[in-house]
């Protein structure tokens, strides 16, 4: 059986949440990895465990785009599979739709090579499925699969285009957010904000905290919808899913929604001044208090 992984670069480095897409593909035998762009594919090769890198260098990054690509060479494979990343959550379901295949999305255990286990009703519940489609398309969970490694390997790597039309969409360019810290999907640490900070001013309060403990800031829907953070920081049922070795709740309640992107996580700290708030269910600590005092405080422990 062989596997194609899309797999993502930041500038010239393979993203971790890819690196763990195929250590998950490697379950089910040989891996191709595909990558989009012109960076990577040096840095794709030294991934361990692959047989090869297809390079499209040329491919604009649309989704239209590299689902036909994908479509196009998809009879080689038993398994196309990404990380459940936007740009997977992006482009797989069309690969799907193109080769009329039901998609498998957020998976987080590979059972064999027909079955798998993903989360429904907000992560409430996990459901074994079998497919029966010829290709399986899937996309998997980056925390719970170890990220494949970088080493010595040196894949061969084939340039690969494909001649798409895509009449209702026109590539413009690609705007990129830099940070200096960690991505939030794959942070050791994330330290989340929710609309218990007040406003777009003091969410910057976190940043401190953020700093000195390497982390990644996160959000919740209500902080992001309220504009006190980016749509990117939002962790949950319809933002990023997290699973740190510590995350950090700062003011927000813990919705069901928002559990769903972070109840992974090994240990979970909760400030929330109200002590019925549903986070304080699946926090290892909790400190019931006002974030505008304890904030301040934590800033100060840590020396940040
Ligand atoms: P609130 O629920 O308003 O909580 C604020 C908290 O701050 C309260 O618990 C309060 O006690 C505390 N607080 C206030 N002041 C202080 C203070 N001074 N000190 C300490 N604590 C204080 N939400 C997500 O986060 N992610 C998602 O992906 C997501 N997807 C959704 C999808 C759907 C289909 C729907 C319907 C909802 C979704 N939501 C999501 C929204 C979710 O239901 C909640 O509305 C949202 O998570 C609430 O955000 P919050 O906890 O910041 O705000």
């Amino acid at each position: 059986m062989t596997t194609l992984v899309l797999i993502e670069a930041e500038g010239t480095a393979i993203k971790k949440a890819s690196l763990s897409a195929v250590a998950a593909a490697r379950h089910f035998g040989a891996v191709d990895v595909l990558l989009i762009g012109a960076e990577g594919a040096q840095e794709a090769a030294k991934i361990e465990g692959i047989t090869r890198v297809l390079h499209a260098d040329s491919t604009p990054h649309l989704a239209e785009c590299i689902a036909a690509l994908i479509a196009d060479r998809a009879k080689d494979y038993d398994h196309i599979v990404s990380a459940a990343t936007a740009y997977g959550k992006n482009t797989l379901p069309r690969v799907a739709g193109l080769l009329d295949v039901q998609p498998i999305t957020e998976v987080v255990e590979i059972i064999d090579a027909d079955t798998f286990v993903r989360p429904i009703y907000a992560g409430s519940a996990l459901s074994t499925v079998r497919s029966r489609d010829a290709i399986k398309v899937l996309t998997v969970r980056n925390a719970n699969f170890e990220a494949a490694k970088l080493g010595d390997a040196s894949a061969p790597i084939e340039a690969v285009s494909a001649a798409v039309e895509v009449p209702d969409a026109e590539y413009v360019g690609i705007e990129l957010t830099h940070s200096d810290r960690p991505e939030l999907e794959s942070a050791r640490v994330v330290i989340s904000g929710g609309r218990g900070l007040k406003d777009a001013a003091n969410f910057k309060l976190l940043e401190p905290v953020a700093d000195k403990l390497g982390a990644a800031i996160g959000a919740s829907r209500a902080a992001v919808d309220a504009g006190f953070a980016p749509n990117e920081m939002q962790v949950g049922q319809t933002g990023k899913i997290v699973a740190p070795d510590l995350y950090i709740a700062v003011g927000l309640s813990g919705a069901i929604q928002h559990l769903a992107g972070m109840k992974d996580s090994r240990v979970i700290v909760a400030i929330n001044m109200d002590p019925e708030a549903p986070i304080f269910n699946v926090a290892d600590y909790g400190l019931v208090g006002d974030l505008f005092e304890i904030l301040p405080q934590l800033k100060a422990e840590l020396g940040a």
